[in-house]
């Protein structure tokens, strides 16, 4: 019989952890010859969720759990239950049922029927969500495609059901700074989107601030596209064309009308102005050396605390 294995990270989801089982169980049951089994990665909670994803795991076979020793990061989680995943289909998701569990059987046919290596979702609205946030999604997502040659859909979740085949090259990806929509994208194979309305959050709240969120947004930038360090060099050249011409027409304006001291407040904002790009530039340079020099420890990506 076919296996499907559902990953789901959870940090701090007391509240949502039982309600979302409850759900998933329906599922499970609607799809019933079907083989399951639910993976919880607990992300170093620091409530009772791990209490929880234990008593479900001495009530249930199908439930298994992995206990990181802190707090990782969702992209972490993410890798460990894909790791952990048996099954022949990988389903990932919430654990907030922002990511309604009646796709699955969907997600099935789609991969079953039509031949998909994998359905992903992607959300047609972000009602529910701070407009400014909405809106600096938009700007990242506009950006992120303009300088990346990796596809990055707007409002994709990582909601998804994949074939065993894809989750292995996934695997593959090793890499300590995960960008989990850029790494699911760069793998390829055939992917069928499903629409669906924004949800609003079962019970608990948001893990995501917004300076976590724009961090996240550096990350995946640095990570898919290199187009910022050639930033340097381009207005490198522009500046040196301009100090060029600058300078013909100083040199000209100078033998033609004399008065050698005037023009001293424009030259400190050029200087102030050059020495801000050549600051940009360095941290940009940073920004790419310090994910370089992360990556190059080879730190592990998660540490387990349990796991059954
Ligand atoms: N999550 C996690 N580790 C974190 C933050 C979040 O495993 O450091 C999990 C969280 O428990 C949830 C999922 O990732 O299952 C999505 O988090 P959340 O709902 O807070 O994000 P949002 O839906 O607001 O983008
Ligand atoms: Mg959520």
């Amino acid at each position: 019989m076919e296996k499907i294995s559902v990953v789901v990270p959870c940090f701090n989801e007391q509240e949502a952890l039982p309600l979302f089982y409850i759900e998933i169980c329906k599922v499970a049951d609607l799809l019933k010859p079907l083989d399951f089994e639910f993976i919880f990665i607990s992300d170093g909670s620091k409530d009772n969720t791990i209490q929880i994803m234990k008593k479900l795991n001495e009530q249930d076979p199908r439930v298994h759990y992995v206990s990181f020793s802190r707090n990782f990061g969702k992209e972490a989680a993410i890798y460990a239950g894909l790791k952990k995943s048996t099954g022949d289909y990988v389903v990932l998701m919430d654990v907030d049922l922002q990511d309604p569990p009646c796709l699955i059987s969907k997600m099935y046919d789609s991969i079953k029927n039509d031949g998909y290596d994998c359905v992903a979702t992607r959300r047609v609205n972000r009602e529910g969500e701070p407009r400014i946030r909405s809106f600096f999604a938009k700007c990242f997502y506009k950006l992120i495609n303009q300088i990346s040659d990796t596809e990055f859909v707007d409002g994709a979740r990582d909601y998804r059901m994949m074939k065993r085949q894809m989750v292995d090259a996934v695997l593959e990806m090793s890499e300590y700074n995960r960008f989990s929509k850029g790494i699911f994208s760069w793998v390829g194979f055939e992917v069928k989107w499903l629409e669906y309305v924004n949800e609003q959050r079962i019970a608990g709240e948001t893990k995501w601030s917004f300076w976590k969120l724009f961090l996240y947004s550096l990350d995946g930038i640095i990570a898919f596209s290199t187009v910022p360090l050639s930033m340097a060099s381009y207005m490198g050249i522009l500046l040196c064309f301009v100090a060029f011409v600058l300078i013909l027409f100083i040199i000209a304006k100078t033998l033609i009308w004399g008065d050698p001291t005037s023009g001293w407040p424009s030259l400190i904002c050029i200087i102030s102005l050059i020495g801000g790009l050549q600051m940009l530039c360095i941290g940009v340079l940073g920004h790419y050396l310090s994910r370089t020099y992360l990556e190059t420890k080879k730190r592990p990506i998660y540490i387990v605390k349990e796991e059954k």
